[in-house]
């Protein structure tokens, strides 16, 4: 009898403790036996001997239409209010043709990074208009079959019927999500209620900038639980900063009611630790959301990276080991869960299914050269296959080059 041919195969890697060869067909695993115990053989057969094969990470939380604008801007250190002005001033320079080159290149490098899924939120109201969602509807049209991107309409504040009337016309165009960011309302609960009421007659979740801000007295997460009930979408909570600045006892309760309203918080721990309390030169508190007490409470916490290289956060690499490092070293989770923030639960928390070491599982994988998820996430490699439904999308290599005498010294 002859070894089946399998679309890809991946031989001698390790996956979920095992060191296995994997034969993928139709997009899914379809043989997993042990190194070496059962012949297999595949039409593409990529060179990972030894290498750790991950969960395809998703991206719940990208800003493509700012995406790798930081240079077109005087250095800024402001906080959030400042990077925000900055943004808006510069409107007019925004085109549909330029955000749509920029957003695909974002994409692409987030492939390359290993993403499988992006959503990505997208300014619409006075001054920018409409321009940068039919960005970014481009960008996501332009890549079907290569990355799925979920594209999150950001209604503008204040949210008064101008601003409202832009997020209709977007809902319009076909984005597939409901976002804005009420907590800079004079009425946070109101703004929330409108924007709840706008996605569920038009039948789309939302995500929404919650309480991105250190005023403890800023309650909009509170608000969104109570407000939840019957709202028969996925609610995402992204920032949720104001509740690491309350005390743990208030922080417990709310962290059950996100629990209860199964909402899942995005925890974004670069753009946060970059804009948050600057002006504190004391004890400056970090800005994220409390990961451990809501995750003590069982509510859903996933991590994102918000924004590349703009006036957000100047830095930023797209990269899930740079934010699953973030979430271990500001959150203090250990590495295996936070990978899984920004691998299994936040693909959970967009509805893929997930990826076990078992046959019938979704093909979609991250391999990189690491002995374990904690040395990947401190490692990053540069090196990595990026496997979409058992196709690989994309492939990096490095190559090292040493002077003979250190290069002795390297591999004594
Ligand atoms: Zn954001």
């Amino acid at each position: 009898m002859t070894a089946p041919v399998h679309d890809l195969l991946l031989r001698r890697v390790w996956f979920d403790g095992r060191h296995v060869d994997i034969g993928c067909s139709s997009g899914v695993i379809a043989e997993i036996a042990a190194t070496g115990t059962v012949a297999m053989h595949g039409v593409w057969e990529p060179d990972v001997n030894d290498e750790l094969v991950l969960a395809a990470p998703v991206e719940m939380h990208a800003h493509l239409d700012k995406a790798n604008t930081a240079d077109l801007f005087e250095a800024t250190a402001g906080d959030l209010g400042a990077a925000i002005q900055t943004w808006a001033k510069a409107y007019d320079d925004r085109t549909i043709e330029e955000m749509t080159r920029r957003g695909r290149a974002a994409v692409v490098r987030m492939v390359d990074a290993g993403y499988q899924r992006i959503r990505t939120h997208v300014d619409c109201g006075p001054g920018i208009e409409l321009r940068a969602v039919e960005a970014l509807l481009a960008v996501r049209e332009s890549l079907v079959g290569i990355i799925d991107i979920e594209v999150c309409a950001m209604a503008a504040a204040p949210l008064d019927q101008q601003a409202l009337a832009y997020l209709d016309s977007a809902l319009a165009l076909g984005v597939d999500v409901v976002g804005g960011y009420p907590h800079v309302e004079t009425d946070v609960r109101a703004a929330t209620a409108v924007l709840l009421e706008r996605a569920a007659g038009v039948g789309l979740p939302v995500d929404l900038h919650v309480d991105e801000t250190l005023d403890p007295s800023v309650t909009g997460l509170a608000d969104l639980c109570e407000l939840a009930a019957g709202f028969p979408h996925r609610i995402t909570a992204s920032h949720c900063c104001a509740l690491g600045m309350v005390d743990v006892a208030e922080q417990r309760d709310v962290a059950a009611a996100v629990a209860d309203a199964d909402i899942t918080v995005v925890a974004l721990p670069l753009t946060n630790l970059y804009l948050q309390s600057r002006n504190e030169r004391t004890a400056a508190p970090r800005g994220v959301a409390p990961v451990v007490t809501l995750r003590e409470a069982g509510a859903r916490v996933v991590a994102g990276s918000d924004n590349l290289q703009d006036p957000f956060h100047a830095l930023g690499r797209a990269d899930p080991f740079e934010t699953a490092a973030m979430m271990v070293t500001v959150a203090h989770v250990d590495p295996p869960i936070a990978w899984a923030m920004v691998a299994a639960d936040a693909r959970a928390a967009m509805g893929l299914d997930p990826v076990t070491a078992t046959v019938g599982s979704p093909a979609d994988f991250l391999v990189v050269p690491a002995p374990s998820v904690r040395a990947a996430i401190a490692d990053a490699p540069a090196a990595r296959t990026v496997i979409h439904a058992g196709r690989v999308a994309s492939r990096t290599t490095t190559a090292t080059s040493r002077a003979a005498d250190l290069d002795d010294i390297a591999s004594a």
